[in-house]
């Protein structure tokens, strides 16, 4: 802790001189310590924070576990954290329970700042660096047991599309429940979102991944899988088709055959079926990209010609591209864009172009061409259509329920119950995850162009 009070001291010292750069102190090892500004305060003081937690015996995982914010497809839910580092993104995620050792390893993830906030990759990855060495400085209880510290340091997501410099924090807790109870909660939280097909597949993907961070071996979350399968079998054969395609094969398939071991023989024809039309949409795709389909060629010829009357300047073999809707793409530097024409206007001479983006529908490109730039861009061979799973919707609101249940403290009770259950529920967006909530598909092109 020594090397927290100098940081105090000079924190207060800052304070007390009223400036903004202190006079140049010394670390307990000698190394200058540089100003420290409102960001590396902050850092260090939410942090520090953190670490208390961590290592505060009186505080267990229902500190933090008040509201799931999210789950990552290895199943591993991350809740809101109680502290984090102005005002940007902090979760604490549950990694993994091993019940041998009765220890549950969670990890503080604390942003710090974004690409958004208008600096360069160059710059956050300097924050990185900057903010590791400030985070060294640190002084926790070292180790890989209950209300230990494993590690703190810095990380920078650079290959994200919004890259981000985070803390992050591993810690260990004591495990909060029973391996029944946390199968419990488990399948209260995902056999909502199992009955709905679009979204089952990610959710039972994401459910497999769940055991594994509740320790759950393979041969015992084959049972709990096979129970679900017969039970939401009658209700929604489909989303039994997407559980099986999601469940890791095992070896010789053998996790498929345990699962449709509990179905019918009316069931296993209706999955089969489900999988056949899988296979024929396939090469029906296929023979149209080659044959093309006449009705989808004719509709869109007509459109073609339509709206062309005003644009005489443009040369009668480039006319096919001007027409609203068509995907284009253009090479670059070994890189293709992709973009949908949405306008044009023949007297400005421009073409605007966009790319769909995810569930909030910012465009991904989205850009104003001249007609002579636009001469480099051509038909892409695959076109955007309207997303058929989601009908375009991008996805659905989901409501999940979570149910907790609380145990008050060993030893100051006896006699009676000291099992409180809690359940939660939220409403949530997911995105198809055949569109990733765009709500657009690009395919083969369905017509393509003569
Ligand atoms: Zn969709």
């Amino acid at each position: 802790m020594i090397k927290l009070c100098t940081i105090f001291l000079i924190v207060i010292a800052l304070e007390s001189a009223g400036q903004k750069t202190p006079a140049v102190s010394t670390n307990n090892k000698g190394i200058p310590a540089k100003a420290l500004d409102s960001l590396s305060y902050d850092i260090l003081f939410n942090t520090i924070r953190m670490i208390k937690v961590a290592e505060d015996p009186k505080k267990g995982p229902d500190f933090f576990m008040h509201d799931l914010k999210e789950t990552n497809e290895n199943g591993q839910p991350g809740y809101t954290a109680p502290y984090s580092v102005g005002g940007f993104n902090a979760i604490v995620r549950k990694e993994a329970t091993s019940w041998g050792t009765g220890t549950t390893r969670w990890v503080w993830e604390a942003d710090i700042t974004s690409l958004s906030q208008g600096l360069t990759p160059d710059q956050l990855e300097k924050l990185d660096i900057k903010t590791d060495s400030l985070l060294k400085l640190l002084k926790y209880k070292e180790g890989k047991t209950v209300n230990m510290v494993e590690s703190v340091h810095s990380r920078y997501y650079s290959f994200v599309k919004q890259p981000v410099v985070s803390i992050v924090l591993t810690f260990y807790k004591p495990v909060y429940n029973s391996k029944a109870a946390a199968s419990d909660s488990l399948l209260a939280i995902y056999k909502p979102i199992l009955l709905n097909p679009a979204f089952a597949r990610a959710a039972a993907s994401k459910l497999w991944g769940a055991y594994k961070v509740e320790d759950f071996t393979e041969p015992e979350v084959l049972p709990i899988f096979q129970n679900l399968v017969s039970e939401l079998a009658p209700q929604k054969i489909e989303s039994v088709y997407e559980i099986l395609m999601a469940v890791p094969a095992g070896t010789d398939h053998k996790n498929s055959m345990e699962l449709i071991k509990p179905l019918t023989p009316s069931q296993k024809e209706a999955v089969r079926a489900l999988a056949q039309k899988v296979v024929d949409d396939y090469y029906e795709k296929q023979r149209k990209q080659f044959q093309g389909d006449p009705v989808v060629n004719q509709v869109q010829k007509k459109k073609e010609l339509s709206g062309q009357s005003d644009c005489k300047g443009i040369p009668e073999n480039m006319k096919f591209k001007f027409r609203t809707g068509l995907t284009m793409q253009h090479y670059n530097y070994g890189q293709t864009r992709i973009a949908v024409v949405t306008s044009f206007d023949c007297s400005m001479q421009k073409v605007h172009l966009i790319q769909y983006g995810s569930k909030d529908k910012t465009p991904i490109i989205n850009i104003t061409l001249t007609f002579t730039e636009f001469t480099n861009w051509e038909r892409c061979p695959k076109q955007y259509y309207r997303c058929s799973h989601c009908a375009g919707e991008g996805g659905g609101l989901i409501t999940a329920y979570d149910t907790k249940v609380k145990e008050l403290p060993f030893g100051y009770f006896s006699g009676i119950e000291t099992k409180v259950s809690r359940t939660t529920s939220r409403t949530y967006w997911e995105a198809c995850k055949y569109c990733t909530g765009s709500g657009w598909e690009l395919l083969p092109d369905k017509a393509p162009y003569n």
